[in-house]
């Protein structure tokens, strides 16, 4: 819609307004400093940072429901850079320019009602938020339109010239890091990738966006430290979600569950999978900023979920009583959760501090933390995408854990729970694989189950000794048989009967 088109009261707002004073807050030592430099932890004490809006409460100045208003009439609004993430940048950069903003396709993915058969067998309704709908196919983008249009930002002032963006990653993270750094002139992107431990799908995509890519001995936690150690010596723009940026830029998830459900989020349950912790750190940051806004007036549940194999999070809630809790980092095992198969996530000390200011202003427990066993997880992924979906084994991550949050009596009977499907499914294909080929390593601990084994049947009659190759079609009665007795053998298999 054209913008004279829009009613005159939204007018005025349907391009961003808002001018934010954006800085720097460490979690450790509460220091504040200015977003002119690139910063991953405290110059102070070296703890993470999150970034904050000192004009945040300007933001109140306008009403949750115009607010509301703004976002809905925005979804018409043909303008590039407000068509991802940014339809909210009021909420996540206000102060990029919108000649900065890198748009490649990102955020507003589809919410999924699961099929009717699957909620009847899970008992609970829900949907799937599909985020591997986005440009490479995981969530990852939404935080990397952020980290690099910031970027663009720094460059277009002159704050910076020549930019390598680096990144630890578990396959994911540096697909999109790498995507959007080679649409970006100025910017060059090498990625750290622990050897053997990211599909082949994922290694094709930084290799395809032309992204210098490195294999490293070990697991995530490895590649970390060694990014860790580039980024503290060398002049590097580090992508991972240590950068605040890309927090920010994944909170649109959050936003758009609320914008979808009418802001509504009174029986909403948010379900989703946790590895190095950047993303449940921007879900609840996401919630909180909304529901400080007054643009929705309860916050949803969470539940965050682990696989047994990589679990430290759940490990640390397990402990009812906070003033004993204790964080220990844990040696991972092997998992098709792999983007996740992370024993010490730098966001921790984000989780600790924002669960408990959730907890605090909704009033009472609404944030859970549940393990599930990497059996379920594969099972959970076959079974969702038997029925129509598309989750990656991180999506089947998250419907275990509904079913694990629902044991525990997370849910009442009003519920409807949202799970993230963090990726698309083809990106995991090779778990899928090992499953129907019942060739899983020991380590994974999973035995597939025969009603969801599925492989192709190579037909070939014996009787047959004429078929087609490639480059030697059959011609004549040659064709003529082979076509007649393969579909006699298929219909024979299937058990068609003759019209
Ligand atoms: C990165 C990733 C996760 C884990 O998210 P964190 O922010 O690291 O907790 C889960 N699923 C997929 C597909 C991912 O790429
Ligand atoms: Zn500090």
């Amino acid at each position: 819609m054209k913008p004279e088109d829009f009613p005159k009261e939204i007018r005025p707002y349907l391009q961003p307004f808002h001018q934010g004073r954006l800085i720097y807050r460490c979690l450790g030592c509460q220091a504040e400093f200015g977003i002119e430099k690139l910063a991953y932890v405290c110059p102070q004490c070296g703890q993470v940072l999150l970034i904050y809006d000192q004009n945040a409460a300007r933001l109140k100045d306008i009403s949750g429901e115009l607010w509301q208003r703004i976002f809905d009439y925005r979804r018409m609004l043909n303008l590039d850079a407000l068509k991802g993430i940014y339809r909210y940048h009021e909420f996540i950069g206000p102060v990029i320019p919108l000649e900065a903003v890198i748009y490649l396709g990102e955020g507003h993915t589809p919410i999924i009602e699961a099929n009717p058969s699957l909620q009847d067998k899970i008992g609970v309704r829900f949907y799937f938020k599909n985020d591997g709908q986005n440009p490479s196919a995981s969530f990852k983008d939404r935080g990397m339109a952020s980290a690099l249009s910031y970027i663009n930002f720094m460059l277009q002032k002159g704050y910076l010239s020549e930019v390598l963006a680096i990144c630890a990653s578990t396959g994911d993270t540096s697909a999109a890091a790498a995507l959007y750094a080679s649409y970006l002139p100025g910017v060059k992107s090498a990625v750290l990738l622990p050897h053997k431990k990211v599909t082949p799908q994922q290694l094709s995509q930084p290799l395809g966006s032309g992204a210098t890519v490195f294999e490293i001995p070990g697991v995530f936690d490895d590649c970390m430290k060694i990014v860790e150690a580039l980024s503290d010596n060398y002049n590097v723009a580090l992508l991972n979600s240590k950068n605040a940026w890309r927090i920010l830029g994944q909170e649109s998830y959050s936003y758009e569950i609320a914008q979808d459900l009418e802001y509504d989020l009174s029986h909403t349950v948010v379900v989703l999978p946790i590895g190095n912790a950047g993303n449940i750190t921007a879900v609840m940051s996401g919630f909180l900023k909304f529901y400080e806004a007054g643009i929705i007036d309860v916050l949803p549940k969470i539940v965050g979920v682990q696989s047994e194999h990589a679990n430290p999070v759940y490990r640390y809630y397990l402990e009812p009583d906070e003033a004993n809790r204790q964080f220990v980092p844990v040696t991972v095992k092997s998992s098709v959760a792999q983007a996740a198969m992370i024993g010490n996530p730098v966001s921790m000390p984000r989780v600790i501090h924002l669960v408990k200011r959730y907890n605090k202003l909704a009033g009472g427990p609404r944030t859970f933390f549940v393990e599930v066993s990497e059996q379920d997880i594969m099972d959970c992924e076959i079974l969702a995408n038997r029925n129509g979906h598309i989750a990656c084994t991180h999506g089947g991550e998250s419907l275990a854990g509904l079913m694990a949050a629902q044991k525990r009596g997370v849910f009442d009977s009003r519920d409807v729970a949202v799970l993230d499907s963090t990726a698309h499914a083809i990106k995991f294909a090779g778990f899928q694989e090992m499953y129907f080929g019942q060739q899983f390593p020991p380590d994974y601990n999973i035995s597939p189950k025969q009603d969801l084994i599925n492989t192709p049947v190579y037909v070939h009659p014996e009787d047959l000794d004429k078929v087609p190759a490639p480059g030697r079609p059959l011609d004549g009665k040659d064709l003529e048989r082979f076509v007649a007795r393969v579909a006699q053998e298929i219909a024979g298999m299937l058990g068609l009967k003759k019209v």
